[in-house]
């Protein structure tokens, strides 16, 4: 009897193993879905690689900003319309956790993690919360929201250095239809510790540029902020002419500068300045930047003289352990770059930059991965993460796979009834 119970066991075990195997390949060769399908079903996973980042969602749905850049993807309008949440029977914030801990580029490159990255950390504020709690101190959580924080979920702030809100703050515009309250988000931006607080100010368009000034008046001087015109490419119903002047933006931020504020798009640095972790973007940084790292406290640490003994062998090394074999090397002022002879993605970059604290090019390169582009990555390189331990996608693929299915149901319920 005990052995039979024990062969069913592992039966199970081996029709587990395999079905999951069968997902994995039906999704990297597309075969049973379409390219569409795949590529839907790859936006939706709870955790991907874009950017400088490991960025983690738990829910999907939000109030429908028309100039949103998750809207570049057009899963991302029925997925915020079906307003899900992942199932919290098998995707807890310990779940997340331990995937996040078995990542080469949580654990070794300890690569910024980012909640609230396709839907504000508003509407998941609690999972952001406990998995927070579970992340290692010396790795930088960052929360986004455009949404006003009461004092409860203030306190989970308070004396955490690797912590930050990073809080938009979109000035009422007929032309973007925000009618939002910036008082009430000043009103957050002063109850937040400014260690743990950037403020994006944005985007800014034709009719609410002259809002800016008077909006800086009411916030504490000192902050980190960034002022940020419109993005349009690839985002439906966006148009250029909504767009104003570059050089609107950039008399805005120098006013803001002078007016004592430290105004830079590397809001990480906020953390990174308490962890006392280089950035491997900050010899390279253009100007405006510049003038805050002059006056930021990691000063010597980002711009101690680079040493570049050993750093060739380090970085193949760091290659290698990700399954690339780095061939040619060139050095341009900071940066490095290699060239290679499979895909790879700005993921791959990000984490052999942070491993090296140089910034590593890879040429021919990042298929995707840049400014939410996670699923339009070359299956190769989805394939490579899974075997090196950089992306565990056979276990997050179900789930974005069950969360498309209720979608797809849900848009066929609806198109049945208006049928
Ligand atoms: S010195 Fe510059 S790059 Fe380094 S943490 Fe400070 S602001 Fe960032």
């Amino acid at each position: 009897m005990a052995a039979g119970s024990g062969g069913r066991k592992r039966r199970r075990i081996t029709g587990c193993i395999q079905k999951e195997m069968t997902i994995f390949n039906k999704c990297l060769n597309s075969e049973g879905y379409s390219t569409w399908e795949r590529l839907a079903i790859h936006e939706l996973f709870p955790i991907k690689l874009v950017g400088g980042f490991i960025v983690v969602d738990y829910h999907a749905g939000c109030i429908g900003c028309s100039f949103c850049i998750s809207r570049r993807h057009p899963v991302w309008a029925p997925a915020f319309r079906s307003r899900f949440h992942y199932d919290p029977e098998d995707l807890s914030p310990e779940y997340i956790a331990g995937l996040l801990a078995g990542m080469k580029s949580f654990h070794t490159a300890r690569v910024p993690v980012r909640f609230g990255h396709n839907t504000d950390a508003w509407f998941q504020w609690e999972f952001g919360e406990k998995l927070y709690r579970l992340i290692p101190p010396d790795v930088p959580y960052i929360m986004l929201t455009r949404f006003p924080v009461d004092d409860d979920k203030r306190r989970m702030f308070d004396g955490q250095p690797n912590l930050l809100l990073k809080i938009t703050i979109t000035p009422s515009s007929r032309i973007l239809n925000v009618r939002t309250d910036p008082d009430a988000l000043v009103r957050t931006a002063n109850r937040i510790p400014p260690e743990n607080l950037f403020v994006l100010i944005g985007p800014i368009v034709r009719d609410n540029l002259r809002f800016v000034e008077p909006l800086l008046e009411k916030l504490p001087k000192g902050l980190w902020i960034d002022i940020k015109p419109l993005t349009v490419e690839g985002i439906p119903g966006m148009d250029s002419s909504f767009q104003c002047d570059a050089a609107d933006i950039s008399r805005l931020k120098n006013h803001a500068f002078e007016s004592g504020f430290r105004v830079t798009d590397y809001f990480g640095c906020k953390i990174r300045r308490r962890l006392n972790r280089p950035f491997y973007k900050a010899v390279d940084a253009p100007d405006y930047i510049r003038r805050v790292c002059e006056q930021c406290s990691n000063r010597s640490v980002c711009f101690s003289p680079p040493d570049f003994s050993g750093i060739e062998s380090k970085i193949r090394t760091a290659g290698k352990s990700i399954g690339l074999e780095l061939k040619t090397m060139a050095r341009e002022g900071h940066s490095i770059r290699f060239t290679v002879d499979r895909p790879t993605s700005r993921g791959d970059e990000t984490f052999l930059s942070e491993t090296a604290n140089h910034e590593i090019i890879l040429t021919p390169g990042r298929s995707g991965g840049e400014g939410g582009g996670f699923c339009s990555e070359d299956p190769d390189i989805y394939r490579r993460w899974e075997q090196t331990g950089m992306l565990p996608f056979s276990q997050l693929f179900p789930h974005a796979e069950r969360i498309y299915r209720k979608m797809a149901a849900g848009m066929k319920g609806r198109a049945d009834e208006t049928a």
